[in-house]
This record gives C-alpha cells, structure tokens and sequence, in this order.
C-alpha cells in the first residue's frame, strides 16, 4: 500500500474554507443560510435563455484561451466607459474560471519563493494559501477599527525589496468598507517607482451603495500601469454557479497570466460567454445593482434594529458584519456555531480572516436574500 499521508503537503495549515464549513453546517441543520456570499433568488431569466440559445446555436465547442472576442470587446467598452481606461480587448483582457481562477492565476505566475506579498487583514481566504503554495510569504496588515481604516504607514514599513506584490479588495469582503479615492491616492505614491504589482479584486465593484464611487485601480495612472484587476459575472448577474469572472492587466503582465491560465483551466464555458457578451450591450444590467443591493441593505439594518447586534452600515459588498459582544463573551467561531446549530441562522465568523486570528465579536451576514428570507433571519436575531 502507497502511504500518502507521509508525502509533505504543500499546504500543510489548509483546511476546508470556513464557506463550505458553514454552508453544509447550515444545511446540516436546516438554518437560514446567510454564510456564503451567493443570493437565493434567480438569476435573470433572459439570461439563461440567451445561454440557451447559444448552446442551441452550436457554441459548444472550446471557446479562444482568453475568452471570446465579442465579450472582451464588450468588457473593454464597458471599463472605458466607467474608469476611462481603454483596455486591448485581445490582449489585456482574459475570462477566467469566476475571479478565484484570476486570482489563482495572476498570484502564481509571479510568485516565486521567497516573494513577500502584502495582504490587508481581515483577507478574502484564497490570497493566502495561493501565495504559500507559490512558496511566497504572505505579509499581513491588519485593518483598523469599526470602519477598517488602513494605516498607509504601516504598509510603507512593510514594503522592502522583497515584496513583489500587493492585494487590494475594494468593495471589501469580508467587512463591507471601501477604499476611498485618498486610499488610493496613497497607495499610488507608495508603489510609485517600485516593480511591485498590485493585484485589486473588484469582484463587487458595482455593490456599492450611499452614492460612493468605486475607486477602480485602473483608474489610477499609476496603479493601472501594475495592477491586475478581477471582475466577477456571478456576483454582478446573482449566477455564482456559473464560475465566470475576469481579468484585466497591462499586457506585459497579462502574458505571463496566460500561461498559468491556459495550464488550470485552459479557457472557460463558451454558451455562457456568448451569453454575457449580448447581455452587457444593456449597461442598466449591472448599473442598477448597487441600489438594489443598498435597498436589501437598508431592509436587511431595519429588520434588526433593536436587537443586541450593532454594526456600522455596509458601504458596499452584500455583507453585513454585526457585533454580538453585548450577548456574550463567547469566541466568535463558537457563537457562529451556535447561532447555526441552536438558533437555526448561519453567518461566517470574522476572526478567521483577521490577522492572528484575532476575535472582535464579529459576524458576517450575507443580505443577498430574498425579502423573506431576511425577515426571518431578522426574527432569529431579535431572539437572542
Ligand atoms: N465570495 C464568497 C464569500 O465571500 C464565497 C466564495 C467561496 O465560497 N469560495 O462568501
């Protein structure tokens, strides 16, 4: 018999994301699901009707490795447009598999061992482990506070001949902050005359709310000329499943992409690219979502007012993050647990993505939800 567990793993910490743990404990018990960021309402029906059609028509076959021209001409128009930046659509613009397949990608075709890599506490889950399974050294900055304001000093210490990349979320998940035009002021001055790239996940860059203005890295000269920027169709078009998301970078950067690209997944569904390529000829598809999302928002922060939980309003992503420290001392993973098993509610721990797993008795609550859906999550909290 081969023994496999003595071979060395390369992710020897990994476990399961905390995403999966608590949606199959949510469905384990039969709880409300507001873990995983993914909405339970149904996706347009035009949509899957144009996918439909394009499997009917014969798009069946392997589409080009970077994604159909007609869609990265369409995306190309669309960043133009919003961030005044023209993209070569066959050159600088490549559809991945969702934006995790950007991430995997753009992370390990310049990681090398020894690479540090600065990533913004709490961190979205899959930076960290892609960076060490590239042998890189995740460099973390830990966000500041109820608003998770970032102390741009600290990340100017932390730079040094080492670091080879940055990781922005802006929307942020998993705390609802965004970065303002100042951050990325900032930011742009630091990496200033460095070779540093900057990897920006955008992946709720339209799920921003109040009538903020997303401060996308291409619109910032001297962040667009080293970013790489992800994009997601799921999040923006509520089809999650559909795994296709994008990415765009110079195109020196967007050759090395390729390669890895290519060698994970070598190029994504063709029906569903045909699809979006007809839907984002209407803008209103996704310029609507941040009003529909602020709307839940704003239903969602009604509904629990009055319970023990205080949180400061999301200003973009779908999630909520409440603090719970008025109803116990307990650990944030234990509540989290708890609340899914006990109170029939599921919601993801924030201590998980902070830096040293530091526990500030803090919840995420995803609100992409039917109405109903959180109305009767908001009476489980009024219950506590
Ligand atoms: N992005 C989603 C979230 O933050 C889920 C992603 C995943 O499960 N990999 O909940």
């Amino acid at each position: 018999m081969p023994d496999f567990n003595s071979l060395p793993s390369k992710l020897p910490k990994g476990k399961t994301s905390i995403f999966s743990v608590m949606s199959s404990l949510a469905r384990e018990h039969e709880a409300i699901d507001l873990s995983q960021g993914f909405p339970n309402f149904e996706t347009d029906a035009r949509l899957k009707d144009l996918v439909y059609k394009a499997m009917k028509d014969g798009y069946n076959q392997y589409p080009p490795m970077n994604g159909i021209p007609e869609l990265r001409e369409q995306i190309s128009a669309k960043i133009e447009k919003l961030y005044h930046i023209k993209y070569k659509a066959d050159s600088e613009i490549t559809l991945t598999a969702g934006a995790t397949g950007a991430i995997y990608a753009a992370i390990t075709a310049f990681i090398h061992a020894g690479d540090e890599v600065i990533v913004f506490k709490p961190a979205y889950d899959s930076y960290e482990p892609t960076i060490k399974s590239n042998g890189g050294k995740p460099v973390p900055v830990q966000m500041k506070g109820e608003d998770f304001c970032i102390d741009w000093q600290e990340v100017k210490e932390k730079i040094n001949s080492r670091t080879k990349m940055l990781v922005i979320t802006t929307p942020h998940n998993p705390s609802g902050t965004v970065f303002s035009k100042d951050d990325m002021q900032q930011l742009e001055a630091l990496l200033k005359g460095t070779n540093i790239i900057l990897l920006s996940d955008e992946v709720y860059e339209h799920i921003i709310f109040d009538d903020i203005e997303h401060q996308s890295a291409s619109r910032f000269p001297g962040l667009a000329e080293r970013a790489i920027v992800c994009s997601s169709f799921g999040k923006t078009f509520h089809n999650t499943g559909w795994k296709m998301g994008y990415c765009v970078a110079p195109e020196a950067l967007m050759k090395e992409i390729w390669k890895i690209h290519e060698l994970t997944v070598f190029c994504v569904n063709h029906p569903t690219q045909k699809a979006f390529a007809e839907y984002l000829k209407h803008p209103e598809n996704y310029l609507s979502l941040g009003n529909f999302y602020q709307e839940k928002r704003d239903k969602f922060l009604e509904l629990i007012k009055g319970t023990k939980f205080t949180g400061t309003p999301a200003r973009g992503t779908y999630y909520q993050v409440l603090n719970f420290a008025k109803i116990t001392d307990e650990k944030d993973t234990e509540f989290a647990r708890r609340l899914t098993i006990d109170h029939k509610l599921a919601s993801i721990p924030l201590s998980v993505f902070n830096y040293e797993q530091k526990d500030n008795s803090q919840l995420r609550f995803c609100f992409a939800k039917t109405d109903e859906t959180l109305e009767r999550a908001a009476e489980v909290l009024h219950n506590i």
